[in-house]
């Protein structure tokens, strides 16, 4: 084993020029506290262990691997997925949720804070609180609350306190900037928890520790079915959570080929996508340094993609070093080749998969009819229930 995980990020937050926490001093010292507290307690017997009991009783890890055999004996090559779709919540989210809270609890916290956008990562963070019996405050836009009728009700059926962001825009970004407020209003009591390896240092290294399990959890697996590694690992980038944990599992493996897939929307041109990694450049947005897509003021440009949990103007700044590196590639897949997948893997295999995740399995697709004796192991970050409504009214239940 590498040092890699010792090294990076280093003790300020950066994984090389990337990461740090470019913040206001008052919210600085509180992330200072947060990283003290973090290496403190997830390095204790107790943490560890209770970590490990969630994992399998209450979200049902491991998740297994899946050999697509309808899928793969049609293009050439061999295509496997990792199901996070099956984890409890039918996401990937949960993994690093359980754990952030789970460390607010540690560390004596009356309340959580979290933003959502979509609802995604405030059912995630709603879950995790219920289970814990920690009160908890979701920022969301008023916008975003008329447009995610369905998982403002998963939350409220939970527990947890929607509340709605009436200035501005009145979606994601007003909801990030209330709940860092209430945050800093009584960070002695309360804790933001963020929804994926973006925002100031510690969160990249906290969310992506949390989603190692991911990776480790495959690599296993995959061997025991195969005796062999894949060939090429590929996974979906919004923020970067669900990529990073499935690729921590390989980075040591250099034969095997990580592929992070970007959203690109309607094509090419500026607001018609939304992938950072392929058309951004080094910026600093919402507390840290990675590659943005920004106006040249500096403020975020518009996003777009099929995909609502992955339309967002930068990507976590661990990605940004892989890049660098070469370790990772970064591709793109449209919105066209996305449905197209998400039909092909529900009616060959008879899974439906997230959107967000779609994107993946279009690359991995793409991959096995280029690599008839080659295998790709695709982490399949979520399910697609959430998508049927819109699947349905903007494309038809055929899909074409
Ligand atoms: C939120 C979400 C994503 C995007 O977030 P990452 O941090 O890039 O993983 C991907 N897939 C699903 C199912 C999601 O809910």
């Amino acid at each position: 084993m590498s040092t890699y995980f010792k090294d990076y990020p280093d003790a300020e937050g950066f994984f090389g020029p990337y990461g740090g926490a470019y913040v206001p001093e008052n919210l600085k010292q509180e992330m200072v506290k947060i990283a003290e507290a973090y290496y403190r307690i997830s390095k204790s017997h107790d943490f560890i262990s209770e970590l490990r009991q969630i994992r399998k009783h209450f979200q049902g890890r491991p998740t297994p691997v899946y050999y697509c055999r309808n899928l793969s004996e049609r293009l050439g090559g061999r295509i496997y997925l990792k199901r996070e779709d099956l984890n409890h919540s039918g996401a990937h989210k949960l993994n690093h949720c359980m754990g952030e809270v789970m460390l607010a609890k540690y560390m004596g916290k009356k309340k959580v804070i979290a933003e959502t956008g979509a609802g995604q990562h405030g059912v995630a963070m709603a879950t995790a609180a219920a289970y814990f019996g920690l009160p908890c405050d979701i920022y969301m836009g008023e916008v975003d609350i008329a447009k995610q009728h369905p998982n403002v009700l998963r939350m409220k059926i939970l527990g947890a306190n929607v509340i709605p962001v009436t200035h501005g825009q009145r979606t994601l970004k007003e909801a990030v900037d209330a709940a860092f407020d209430a945050y800093l209003n009584d960070p002695e009591n309360t804790i933001y928890c963020i929804g994926s390896v973006v925002g100031p240092h510690p969160f990249p290294m906290i969310v992506r520790d949390f989603q190692k399990i991911v990776g480790e959890e495959s690599r296993t697996q995959f061997l025991e079915m195969t005796g062999e590694l894949p060939d090429a690992v590929t996974a979906c980038v919004g923020g970067g959570s669900n990529s990073i944990g499935i690729f921590c599992g390989f980075l040591d493996d250099p034969d095997v080929k990580l592929y992070g897939v970007e959203p690109l929307g309607r094509g090419t041109k500026p607001g018609d996508h939304a992938a950072s990694m392929t058309y951004g450049k080094p910026g600093i947005l919402h507390g840290f340094k990675s590659y943005t897509l920004q106006e040249e003021d500096g403020s975020p440009m518009p996003v777009y993609s099929v995909a609502s949990g992955l339309d967002y103007q930068s990507v976590g700044p661990e990605h940004a070093w892989l890049h660098d590196q070469g370790r990772v590639e970064y591709v793109t897949a449209d919105d066209k080749e996305t449905i197209a997948a998400f039909f092909e893997l529900s009616r060959s295999e008879g899974i439906i998969p997230a959107i967000e995740s779609a994107h993946a399995v279009a690359y991995a697709i793409r991959y096995a009819k280029e690599h008839p004796h080659g295998s790709i192991l695709v982490n399949l970050s979520g399910r697609g229930d959430k998508d049927i409504d819109y699947v349905a009214e903007n494309f038809g239940i055929l899909g074409n």
